[in-house]
């Protein structure tokens, strides 16, 4: 029985390891995978992890039917065995029910990718509408860190190293990120309640005004 999974986690988490690691075990079973992906870091087509590996997809378009394209890439005679999604967060909610289609119908199993929540902490619509549809939602153990050592389980947005929470839900940032540029951090709910990143943790340890902030 083919079915819908999801993986998900915050940024940084392994997802896109994780995928390039199910694509290779499948190659090396002879199976063919078709891979979507959408504003990978690595550019327009790829899928690439934060170690270095990178593999070449299918940039998802604005208003794309993906089951169309499966069965579009099926009639021409070529192989699809699977289907790998990765950042399907950025995918829109009619996207995510044309793979549970293609679980459905052409019986493929789709492995899907994503993000949960934005920097707001709100579901993004694609994995909102994953949660909904997946056989499955597997949420990734590989845990990323908070600055403070706890877990990170939230995603933060920042500029020049401060926490905002205004904004388009979709902005690719650069998580290397300069001076005023647009960067991403994963925090512990505890410190993305209090907007603390590592930079203004920093910055609060070396002020001698700021007096250590009581827990709770
Ligand atoms: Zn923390």
């Amino acid at each position: 029985m083919s079915e819908l999974v999801f993986f998900c986690g915050t940024m940084d988490c392994g997802k896109s390891t994780l995928a390039l690691q199910i694509e290779h075990n499948r190659s090396a079973r002879g199976l063919v995978g078709m891979i979507f992906t959408r504003n990978d870091r690595a550019g327009e087509g790829k899928l690439s992890s934060r170690l270095g590996l990178v593999t070449d997809a299918v940039e998802v378009e604005d208003g794309a039917d993906l089951y169309a394209h499966l069965v579009d890439h099926l009639s021409q005679g070529r192989r699809a065995d699977y289907v790998i999604a990765d950042e399907a967060q950025f995918l829109a909610p009619e996207q995510i029910d044309q793979l549970a289609r293609v679980v459905d119908d052409l019986d493929l199993d789709v492995y899907a990718f994503g993000i949960t929540t934005d920097f707001r902490s709100k579901l993004f619509p694609g994995s909102q509408r994953l949660v909904e549809l997946a056989d499955r939602v597997e949420v990734l153990q590989v845990e990323a860190l908070c600055w403070c050592g706890a877990r990170a389980t939230h995603n933060a947005r920042t500029v020049g190293g401060v926490m905002v929470v205004e904004g388009a839900q979709v902005v690719v940032g650069d998580v290397t990120g300069s001076a005023d540029e647009i960067g991403y951090e994963v925090l512990c709910r505890r410190h993305h309640r209090r907007r603390m990143t590592a930079a203004t943790a920093r910055a609060a340890a070396l002020s001698p005004d700021v007096l250590p902030v009581s827990p709770g």
